[in-house]
């Protein structure tokens, strides 16, 4: 269905994605990670050893060369079996093109490559008790100490992924308290940094890839963790968010047809009443609507993502990707729940962690009402 809109190469790429995720993953694997709350570690070090981690790298930095349609069309294969397994895999891969963007040669030298092999990953700390998303409220304050070090105080929130092993994040903190989006900066902080505390939270999605609290109390980090120069923080994190939302509105298309698949297979499956329930039209136009909505989510994110591959300004059209692709697949994975009735609140049925994932899905990354003012704002509304 896809490869109408998609060229040959496209397609197999999507197919090959898809592949790997039936048999090296598995959908029972990603299940059994969510349940125990584990980070898909195997699977983590599988796709680096395909050597995908460095899909947008240029090849002369060991990377493949692709473009952010091929990242995109990779996100929605990584996303058929859940939000949370595609965020593992592909969040760390925002901050690491940040750093091909923006870092040093120190730090592209000593960061790109382990990336690439998996060695190291990254996470992302914006997020903090005040400032969700009025984002550039950020008040984890840093200064330079005599010798050029930096001494942070604060607390960051809902940063995921960084209470797993070998992770750097990509922390944003203020420089300067009189300038709210000038004063803000970006410094690369290891996860094992002393004094630095990291919580992982109980939350109702994100359990594999967890998501995290840090506290910061005059917290030490040697002058050469900042990325790209101070007060560059916030052009960092814009241009970052641009990639993110397009390709997590993949992953979001990706799970979303896997709810939409999973209920038409369980109407064949299940009777009731002597027949199929598929038989019943009020559940067939249910069906109809989601797979309605999964092709046009689908569309308005390939939209997105050639435009951003072509280096057109996007930020419109990633915005309504992000949007559409966030609610098709809450609705989808609601609607599943009601087709699947009771079986659907048990594990094994994966709908209930689809739902559960699907309700972060309109949160982070911006939330639906925070896409809707940027697409007001390019209606000059
Ligand atoms: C599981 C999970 C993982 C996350 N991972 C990360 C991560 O890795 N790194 C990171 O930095 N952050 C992360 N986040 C944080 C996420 O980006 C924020 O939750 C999100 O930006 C919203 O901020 P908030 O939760 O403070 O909500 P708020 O900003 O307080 O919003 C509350 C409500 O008010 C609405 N609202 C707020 N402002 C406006 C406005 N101007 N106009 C209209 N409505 C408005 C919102 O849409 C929402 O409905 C994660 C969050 C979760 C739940």
């Amino acid at each position: 269905m896809q490869s109408n809109f998609l060229s040959d190469e496209q397609a197999t790429w999507l197919e090959t994605v898809n592949r790997f995720m039936d048999s090296e993953v598995t959908v029972e694997y990603v299940r059994e990670c969510d349940m125990h709350r584990n980070y898909p570690y195997e699977a983590y070090e599988k796709i680096a050893r395909q050597g995908w981690l460095g899909l947008l790298f240029k090849e002369a930095d060991g990377g493949a060369g692709g473009n952010i349609f091929d990242y995109t069309l990779m996100a929605e294969g990584l996303g058929k079996f859940g939000f949370d397994f595609a965020a593992a895999i592909l969040v760390p891969t925002f901050t690491a093109m940040n750093i091909a963007k923006f870092g040093t040669a120190e730090q592209k030298a000593k960061y790109i490559r382990p990336f690439i092999d998996g060695k190291i990953r990254f996470s992302v700390s914006i997020s903090e008790l005040g400032a969700g998303s009025d984002a550039a409220s950020t008040r984890t304050r840093a200064r330079r100490d005599e010798n050029g070090d930096w001494i942070v105080t604060g607390q960051k929130l809902w940063c995921s992924g960084a209470a797993a092993t070998d992770v750097v994040i990509a922390m944003l903190v203020r420089t300067d308290p009189d300038d709210k989006h000038g004063g803000l900066s970006i410094l690369l902080i290891p996860n094992d940094t002393p004094g630095l505390v990291i919580n992982k939270l109980p939350t109702l999605s994100r359990h594999a890839t967890g998501t995290t609290e840090i506290f910061l109390d005059e917290v030490k980090v040697p002058g050469d963790a900042l990325l790209g120069k101070e007060g560059e923080g916030w052009k960092i994190i814009v241009e970052h968010l641009e990639l993110e939302r397009c390709s997590v509105a993949g992953a979001y298309t990706g799970n979303a047809q896997t709810a939409v698949s999973k209920a038409v297979q369980y109407a064949h499956e299940r009777e009731q009443f002597g027949r199929p329930i598929w038989d019943f039209q009020v559940l067939r136009h249910m069906l109809a609507d989601c797979q309605t909505q999964v092709d046009a989510a689908r569309l308005l994110v390939y939209r997105a993502a050639a435009m951003l591959a072509a280096g057109l300004p996007a930020s419109r059209e990633v915005s309504m990707a992000k949007l559409y692709g966030s609610e098709t697949l809450k609705h989808c994975a609601l609607t599943g729940m009601q087709v699947l009735g009771g079986h659907a609140n048990l594990p094994e049925a994966d709908m209930e962690r689809y739902l559960r994932e699907s309700v972060q899905s309109t949160i982070g990354g911006g939330t639906s009402q925070i896409q809707k003012t940027i697409i007001a704002r390019s209606m000059r509304l």
